[in-house]
């Protein structure tokens, strides 16, 4: 069989099994399979596959095709331009999350924290585009911190990181210009109509609170501002219909500049909040 033929074969059975963007999968997963990058495939399509990179491919579609997500058959995902170790146990790093990462680099910080890391991919990416910065990653998971290590050091900010379990603010010490979160924000209800590959592959403590998407922005409206430096910022991902409920929220707990920023698809994304300076 041409690599071509098996591409075209595989991408036919993932639309079939209801795989959103089957064709482009079908390459990702050759590529793995035959050890190439995802760019060259068009140049093998041609060939004839050996039997054990075709053995390989038929088995990584087949996996597919019950909705094992991409990035878990593979090991990885791209985030802001980095590939990330990724696992049954965090959270994908997806690209509306880098609306986040824009907003923590336009302002100006030298310590941040990052409450429920998972993949480490906020505050890994984070320290990569500031050197001189240092950064405190917590999750409730072991196996997340575990996780966002190995990102740490896959990407060279190991000695800038300190990686730790913790529920959320309960063992975190000292001051930060910065605070960023991608809290889990699906309501319980939201949660059951998530696709396949979210609720069957993803850890459900990543994405839903089990109650109205909004507990975990109340613990960080009533905790963050001992943890921030004067003038320091808090900048967290929502959903993009929860950007008023998440205002009020910090607005009631008395922080001052709230900011709304959307991303690139034009939906709100992140809410940024300070206090008054002190
Ligand atoms: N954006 C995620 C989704 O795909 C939710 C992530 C989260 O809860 N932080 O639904």
């Amino acid at each position: 069989m041409t690599a071509g033929e098996a591409l075209a074969a595989a991408a036919a059975r993932l639309r079939a099994a209801g795989v959103d963007s089957p064709a482009r999968d079908a390459r990702i997963l050759l590529a793995h399979a035959a050890s190439v990058d995802a760019a060259r495939i068009t140049l093998i399509a041609p060939e004839d596959l050996s039997p054990d990179i075709e053995e390989r491919f038929v088995n990584l579609v087949s996996l597919r095709a019950v909705r094992v997500p991409v990035s878990h058959l593979i090991g990885e995902r791209e985030f802001y331009g980095r590939r990330f170790k990724v696992s049954r146990d965090v959270l994908d790093p997806r690209p509306e999350t880098e609306t986040l990462i824009e907003t923590a680099l336009a302002a100006p910080f030298g310590s941040v924290l990052d409450l429920g890391t998972g993949s480490g991919c906020i505050l890994v990416t984070l320290l990569a585009e500031r050197p001189q910065a240092v950064g405190t990653g917590v999750d409730i998971s072991e196996a997340a911190c575990l996780q966002a290590s190995a990102n740490a050091v896959l990407h060279g900010v190991e000695a800038r990181a300190d990686l730790r379990k913790s529920d959320w603010f309960d063992g975190v010490e000292g001051r930060f210009d910065l605070i960023v979160s991608n809290p889990p924000y699906l309501s319980a209800d939201e949660m059951q109509n998530v696709q396949p590959e979210l609720q069957q592959h993803e850890p459900r403590i990543a994405l839903t609170d089990e109650a109205d998407g909004l507990s975990v922005y109340r613990i960080i409206a009533r905790d963050a501002a001992r943890f921030l430096s004067p003038g320091g910022r808090v900048m967290v991902e929502i959903g993009w219909t929860q950007a008023q409920d998440v205002c009020a929220i910090f607005d009631a707990a008395g922080w001052q500049t709230i900011r709304v920023l959307q991303d690139l698809g034009g939906k709100d994304r992140v809410i940024q909040a300070q206090m008054a300076e002190i």
